[in-house]
């Protein structure tokens, strides 16, 4: 997967804004921020969308949303095991979804009101 964005950043041949890391896990902040807060959160094995690594993997799945908690609680964003203020968590499959990395990515998004339906 050499032409792909985020394993270049899991290589380190990319910079990233690293956040958080596990041996299996990679949190960096976006370029383009939408929010205060807006990391991704992805895992080191390349994987092409969620239900992809939901298939071949689902204790990683499980271990990048855990990791996609710990970087909210990191930036201030729920307290405890509480859940307030907030954050979402967003992933893109697809064109039409806006996908534009075809890595598996979470985005965290938080510090402000984030309006429901999504546009
Ligand atoms: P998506 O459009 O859901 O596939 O999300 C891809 C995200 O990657 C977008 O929010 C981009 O702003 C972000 N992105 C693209 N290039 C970089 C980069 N070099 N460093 C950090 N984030 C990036
Ligand atoms: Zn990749």
């Amino acid at each position: 997967m050499s032409e792909c964005l985020f394993c270049g950043m899991v290589a380190g041949s990319i910079p990233a804004d690293v956040v958080h890391e596990t041996d299996r896990v990679l949190a960096f902040r976006d370029i383009n921020p939408q929010a205060p807060t807006h990391v991704l959160v992805i895992p080191k094995e390349h994987h092409r969308n969620v239900a992809a690594l939901a298939g071949a993997d689902p204790a990683l799945l499980g271990e990048v949303v855990g990791e996609a908690h710990r970087v909210a609680q990191q930036e201030g964003l729920v307290a405890g095991d509480g859940n307030e203020p907030g954050y979402r968590i967003v992933t893109n499959t697809g064109p039409q979804a806006g996908q534009s990395v075809d890595h598996v990515h979470l985005h965290v998004l938080g510090g402000r009101d984030l309006r429901w339906p999504p546009g």
